[in-house]
Order: C-alpha cells, then structure tokens, then sequence
C-alpha cells in the first residue's frame, strides 16, 4: 500500500511511506503512513498532537518483538520508542520506556542488584515489558516495579504507582488505555549471586528455544501453571506445520517463525489453524499473547 503525501506538511521529525519490517523482530508488515521515533518526553507530545490534528490512529513500537503488523501497512501514525536514559542511585533505577530490556538486565547486575535477571532473554524494551507485564522462569515485569510516567491521548502526563496499576499474568492496564509509556522507575534488591542465577536462565533458553530465528516469542499464552501451550500443540503433532512461509517451530512448539517472507495472513491462518486443532483433538481453548496491529 503506496500513501500519498497530499494535505499533510510533515514537521521534521516525521516521515512518510515507512516500511515497517526492520522495526519487528518477526520481518513482517506493510508501510506506515507516518512514523516518528521518539527519543524525549517533548518528542512524545509532539507525536500525539500530529496525531489529534490530524486524526490519525496511532501506534506505539518498542523493540517490535510482540506484534504482528498487517502485511498492508498501517494508515496512521507509528510513533517508534526511543527513550533511553538510565539512573542507578543505590537499590532505585529510573529508565526511560524505550531502554532495551535485556540492557537493564545487565546493567543491574552490574551493580548486584537483584530482580531483573530474566530480562536478559526478552528482546524488548522497557516500555513493551511493562505495556504486556512480560516475564519468565517465575518472574514478573511488575513484580520490582514502583511506578509509571504515561502520557495519554489527551495529553496529559500522569504518574501512576503500583498499587494504582492491575497487573496480571501477560495483563497490564496500559493494554486499555491509550498514550505513551514514557518512563518506569523501580526498586530493586542487593544480591550476590543474581550474576549464576542470569547464566543459569540464558543457557536455559538458548536450548529450548529458536532465539536466531524471526519470531514474537511464545504465541499463545498457557492455559494454566501446569498446562504450557507449548506442550499443548505438540501433543496435537502441530511441529513443523507450515501455512505460507509461517511455520511452527521445531524447537519450541509455542514459537512461529517466518522463514523469510511470511505474511501476516499467513500467520494468521496459522494461528487459527492451530487453536482449531488443540482444541478440537485436546478440548483447550488457546488464546494468542501477541499484538496484532490491522491495518487502520
Ligand atoms: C525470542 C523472543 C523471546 C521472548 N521471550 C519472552 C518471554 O520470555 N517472556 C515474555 O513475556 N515475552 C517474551 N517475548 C515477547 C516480547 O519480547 C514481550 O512481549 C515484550 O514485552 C514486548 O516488548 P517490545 O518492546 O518489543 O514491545 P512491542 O512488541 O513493540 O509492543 C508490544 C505492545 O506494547 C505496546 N507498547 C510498546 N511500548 C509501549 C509504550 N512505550 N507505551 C505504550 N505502549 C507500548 C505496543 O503498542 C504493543 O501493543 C519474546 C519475544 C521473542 C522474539
């Protein structure tokens, strides 16, 4: 889909015509109409007013590694997130929303502080972490956190602590509302062997899962602690199964990859496929944890 650029002038800043693949760690979607990559709070609101002026649906990118963009495009704003500044003072961290995860987790463990090791497996940013309360191994996103700098669609900054926040499993309240992430601060603990712990989880990972290939991660949620999805479509024979250039994974039965150019039909078909199947063969009732973001 071709945008044409017609009555918008384009502050700088902005762009037109954006392809949309290298920002996903899947490979797959269309152009965006506009794009903005935010590094500052005032980039932020400069993002949402073009947005109201303009009336445009906008959409908020981290490190792109749970979404699904329509193969399309998207008719809107992409507002691409950037902002990454970093405080440590003692157990208290302050980290803009688009500081990368896995860096945090590192970072932290420089300074012995405990809470964030499994970070280093998840490719996002902190904003994204926190918009889908990401975790693994046990560990939550929400668990260290204190409190959350949003702007909202109506442009007003809030500060919102924890216990004003619902969190749940792969469920935050941010998934209803509608603005920017722009900061989280967090409390975190002192602990000597957080560094044995973070190796421990990453050799774990890279045996189980097919961390080189292009994917979101894990696409469906598990329907409960002791029935993963994973072992679910496994049980089903789903490994290997392919529609297009979408495929389930070997390695990890939960992972769909694209193989080079998958669509994002194909990758729906492939989702549908697979609930119809478990549930048909199992009684399960698979529900996707991934963001599909259609075309406008
Ligand atoms: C190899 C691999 C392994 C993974 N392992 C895990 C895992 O162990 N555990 C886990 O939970 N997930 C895992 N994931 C999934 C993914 O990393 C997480 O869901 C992560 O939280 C997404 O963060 P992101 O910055 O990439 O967000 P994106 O994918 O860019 O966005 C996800 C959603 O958050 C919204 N969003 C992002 N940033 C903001 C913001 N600043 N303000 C408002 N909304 C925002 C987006 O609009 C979108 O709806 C994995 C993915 C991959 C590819």
């Amino acid at each position: 889909m071709l945008f044409t650029k017609k009555d918008v002038i384009l502050p700088s800043k902005f762009q037109a015509n954006v392809s949309l693949k290298k920002f996903t760690t899947f490979k797959i979607g269309g152009k965006a109409k506009y794009l903005i990559c935010i590094k500052s709070f005032q980039d932020a609101l400069s993002a949402l007013r073009f947005a109201n002026n303009h009336q445009l649906p906008f959409t908020v990118i981290g490190k792109g590694s749970n979404i699904l963009l329509d193969s399309k495009g998207y008719n809107g704003l992409i507002i691409l997130n950037r902002i990454d500044h970093l405080m440590i003072d003692k157990s208290k961290i302050t980290v803009g929303a688009g500081y990368r995860y896995p860096h945090l987790a590192c970072k932290t463990l420089q300074k012995n502080l405990s809470g964030l090791e499994f970070a280093i497996n998840i490719p996002a940013t902190v904003g994204g972490a926190i918009f889908m309360n990401a975790g693994a191994n046990g560990y939550e996103t929400c668990t260290y956190l204190d409190e959350v700098t949003f702007l909202s669609n109506d442009l007003k900054l809030l500060t919102l602590k924890k216990d004003q926040l619902n969190f749940a499993y792969r469920k935050s309240p941010f998934q209803s509302m509608q603005g920017i992430i722009l900061e989280a601060k967090f409390s975190l603990k002192a602990l000597e062997n957080s560094k044995r712990i973070q190796k421990e989880l990453v050799n774990y990972r890279l045996q189980t899962q097919p961390t080189k290939s292009f994917s979101i991660g894990c696409v469906f949620q598990n329907p409960s602690k002791e029935v993963s999805a994973g072992y679910l479509i496994e049980k089903c024979n789903l490994k290997k199964i392919r529609i297009g250039e979408a495929y389930v994974s070997e390695k990890h039965a939960n992972f769909i990859i694209n193989e080079n150019n998958a669509s994002s039909d194909d990758v729906i078909n492939l989702i549908n496929f697979i609930r119809k199947v478990v549930k048909e063969k199992t009684g399960q009732t698979l529900k996707s944890e991934i963001r599909y973001i259609p075309y406008g």
